[in-house]
Order: C-alpha cells, then sequence, then structure tokens
C-alpha cells in the first residue's frame, strides 16, 4: 500500500517557531528559581508554578481547550516539550495529568470533567494512581480492595502499594473490586477518592535513594460518593487499559527532550574531566546519542497515535522500553566514567555535580519496574506489534 506524500507547509512552521520564541521568552520571565531544599516548601513553589503555567493559557498541551489546556499541534507538543526541559522548569505533581486525566476526558460525565480537570491542571488538586497491591501487580485482574454499595456512596476497605507520591495526595484514582472475589476483571470498578476522607491511611516507604518517592495506602471502611466513580460499576477495566496505556507514554516527549539535554550535560562533564580522548568512551556515547533520537521518534510515534486513535496503542510499550532501558545504561556509564568520585555521596568531598548521577543509577533501578515491568512492556509488543501468541496467564483485551 502506497503512502502518501508528506507536505510541509512552510508558513506552519514559520508560525511554529515563532511559538518556540514566544514560549522561550514567556520561560525566561516567570522562570520560578532554584527548588527549595526543604519538602514542604517545594511543594508549594512547584504547585506555584503550575498555578503560573495554567494562569497565563501554557499549561496542558495536548488536553482540549474547553478543560484549560492549549490544544495544541502535534509540531507543537513537541516544541513545547523541548522548550520546558531546556528551561529546567518542574514538571507536574502527582502521577494524575498523565494518567487519569485522558481517562476522564474519555470517560467521565460533564460534570465531573468542570469539576476535576482544571483544579488538577492548575496544580490546585494532586491526584495519585492505587492500582497495585501487595498481591496484584502485573496481574491486576486479582485485586482485592473490596467497594460494597451502601445507598450513594461506596464504602471501601483493603490495600494499595507502591503508590506514588501518596503523602501529597488529594485524590486517589483507584481500581476496586465491586464484583465477587473472582470476578477478576468483569467486577472492577474505576473509583476516586478522598486522600483526606476519615479511613484512609498513609505509610511512606523509603526507597533506594533514602526518599519517600511512594508508600502503602489504607482504606479502612471510607465512605466515597457514587458520583466519584467513572464509567459503570464492574465495567472499570477497560478504563485501567486506557489509564495504562496513556501512563506508559506519559510525559514520553518530555523525557526525550530531558534526555536529550542530560546526554549533553554528561558529554560536556567528561569533556571537562578529560575523559573524551578514550575511544571507547566517545563510542558509548555515540551509541547514546543514537538511542536518545530513537527515544525522540518514538515518543512523536506515541504522540501520533494519540492525535490520530484518540489513545496510545502497544507503540506506548516501545517508548516506555526504550527509555527505561537507557536511562539505566546511561546511569550506569556515567558513574563508571567518573570512576570512584562517581560512587561518592552528596555533600561527600570530591562527589561529583551533587551525586547526581549516582542518585540517577540508583533511581532508575525501578524504571523497569514501575509503570509495568519490563517483561509484561515485551509481553505487549510481541502480542500486540509482532503478533506473537498471546501469553495465556493475562486477562483478554
Ligand atoms: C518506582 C515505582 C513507582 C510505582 N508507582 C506506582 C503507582 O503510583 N501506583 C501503582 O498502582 N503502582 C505503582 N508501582 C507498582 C508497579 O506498577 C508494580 O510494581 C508493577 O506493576 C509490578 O508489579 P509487582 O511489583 O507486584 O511485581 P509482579 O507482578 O509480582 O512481578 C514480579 C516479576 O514477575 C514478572 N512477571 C509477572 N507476570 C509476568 C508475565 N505474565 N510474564 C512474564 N513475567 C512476568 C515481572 O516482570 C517481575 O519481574 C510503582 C512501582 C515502582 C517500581
Amino acid at each position: 500500500m502506497g503512502t502518501a506524500p508528506m507536505v510541509v507547509d512552510l508558513a506552519d512552521v514559520a508560525a511554529d517557531e515563532d511559538f518556540r520564541s514566544q514560549l522561550r521568552a514567556f520561560l525566561a520571565e516567570h522562570h520560578p528559581g532554584r527548588a527549595p531544599k526543604d519538602a514542604g516548601e517545594r511543594l508549594t513553589w512547584q504547585k506555584g508554578w503550575l498555578a503560573t503555567l495554567f494562569d497565563h493559557g501554557v499549561a496542558g498541551p495536548s488536553w482540549p481547550r474547553r478543560y484549560g489546556g492549549m490544544g495544541l499541534s502535534f509540531a507543537r507538543q513537541v516544541i513545547y516539550q523541548e522548550e520546558l526541559a531546556r528551561a529546567r522548569v518542574p514538571g507536574p505533581l502527582g502521577t494524575g495529568l498523565g494518567i487519569v486525566a485522558p481517562t476522564i476526558i474519555m470517560f467521565g460525565t460533564d460534570e465531573q470533567k468542570e469539576r476535576w480537570l482544571r483544579p488538577m491542571l492548575r496544580g490546585d488538586t494532586v491526584w495519585c494512581q492505587g492500582y497495585s497491591e501487595p498481591g496484584a501487580g502485573s496481574d491486576l485482574p486479582s485485586l482485592r480492595t473490596a467497594a460494597r454499595r451502601d445507598g450513594d456512596h461506596y464504602v471501601v476497605t483493603g490495600q494499595k502499594v507502591w503508590t506514588s507520591h501518596a503523602g501529597d495526595a488529594d485524590a486517589f484514582f483507584t481500581l476496586v473490586r465491586t464484583g465477587t472475589p473472582e470476578s477478576r476483571q468483569k467486577g472492577i470498578t474505576y473509583l476516586v477518592i478522598d486522600a483526606h476522607a476519615p479511613g484512609v491511611e498513609v505509610r511512606p516507604l523509603r526507597d533506594l535513594t533514602g526518599g519517600h518517592l511512594f508508600a502503602e495506602v489504607f482504606f479502612d471502611e471510607v465512605r466515597v460518593p457514587v458520583a466519584d466513580r467513572i464509567g459503570e460499576e464492574n465495567q472499570g477495566w477497560p478504563l485501567a487499559r486506557t489509564s495504562l496505556g496513556h501512563e506508559r507514554s506519559a510525559g514520553a516527549m518530555n523525557q526525550a527532550a530531558r534526555y536529550r539535554r542530560v546526554l549533553s550535560e554528561l558529554e560536556s562533564l567528561a569533556r571537562e574531566r578529560g575523559l573524551l580522548a578514550d575511544p571507547l568512551t566517545r563510542d558509548r556515547l555515540a551509541y547514546f546519542e543514537v538511542r536518545v533520537r530513537l527515544i525522540h521518534y518514538s515518543a512523536e510515534r506515541t504522540i501520533a497515535d494519540i492525535l490520530s486513535k484518540g489513545e496510545p496503542g502497544a507503540s506506548s510499550s516501545v517508548s516506555r522500553l526504550l527509555i527505561s532501558t537507557f536511562e539505566q545504561e546511561l546511569h550506569e556509564f556515567a558513574v563508571d566514567l567518573l570512576g570512584p568520585a562517581g560512587l561518592l555521596a552528596k555533600g561527600e568531598p570530591g562527589s561529583v555535580q551533587s551525586a547526581r548521577w549516582l542518585g540517577g543509577f540508583l533511581r532508575t533501578r525501578a524504571s523497569t519496574i514501575g509503570a509495568g515491568t519490563r517483561e509484561i512492556q515485551l509481553n505487549t509488543v510481541a502480542e500486540q506489534i509482532l503478533g506473537l501468541p498471546r501469553d495465556p496467564a493475562m486477562p483478554p483485551r
């Protein structure tokens, strides 16, 4: 089958470059400066920045305008992410923007869209994902957190785990069991739970970096209005699949732009320390240069899928695999390159750039687990892109 030739409208290209300069000028004028060290102050600083973006109409590049977004074309979404990465401004808070927001836009009622989307985009409310449970990660349909109907409320009891940013959460978007314990994906409901409601308890978990990125979340007879259910009762599974696709593609372009910058910073560091004379180092850097470009093209494909089909297809798993592997390999290489100095912790005499490469090395150990493990992404690529036989352990699509 022939493909239509791509027509490049030069007027559009000029207008896009104009958009880039306006955005760059805006970011220079309103830049929030460096992040405060104190966690509480950092949260306020970050919220302040998200509000500035929203109030100036510069938030939500892919969101429809009617919900406060910018509704940008493909080319401008790419420019937007490149410029924000270049300016080193803080990113979104929580995990709602890239995961539940597209789900609400697709499946929520008009009232829910009005009530939830703008405050989420402005950073007034922080949303976090409560899917995984101690016995339900890759096999999410085995989840057990139960919601019992009581008039116009559900009463929710159970436990979630690995809930990123739960300590800052105002709302959890969760999957709960409303069917029988054996009902698997046929008895799952998509519920938004107020993080400040009585019966919600967040217990931080310490991770490899010494930080508390994620937490356990306990629900003990938490009352949730039926009005906070997205979609129908027992029909949350297709919504969860939409969410998961968006989770894998969320920020793909932003990460592509960020890693473009990070790789250039590593090259500069290698040059400063006289390490570029080694041909093996140059060879590895060339390898990463190729990879960072592939990440960019793959993210473009994911955005193109979203624009043409309304949701990311299996290509989001390709993006996720590329990025997670890249960031692990890049940080491993950086720590090796720096020799013993690369292993010194922040604050130690002789540590390099506040130990950012060591921090990245530790942080990215989890990259091939979060948002679906590497094996699960490989299964998706095998089945949905290469057409190989299905994994009998996974639920039907
Ligand atoms: C940094 C980070 C942040 C996270 N944030 C969140 C969050 O905000 N909200 C949330 O709900 N969850 C979150 N998670 C949880 C994450 O989604 C799960 O850890 C992940 O889905 C894997 O589930 P599991 O840990 O139960 O491992 P398991 O599913 O028990 O997997 C164990 C091992 O078995 C392999 N495996 C399992 N099934 C198969 C199969 N069918 N084929 C081949 N191999 C298989 C896996 O690849 C893995 O190696 C986060 C995890 C991390 C690391």
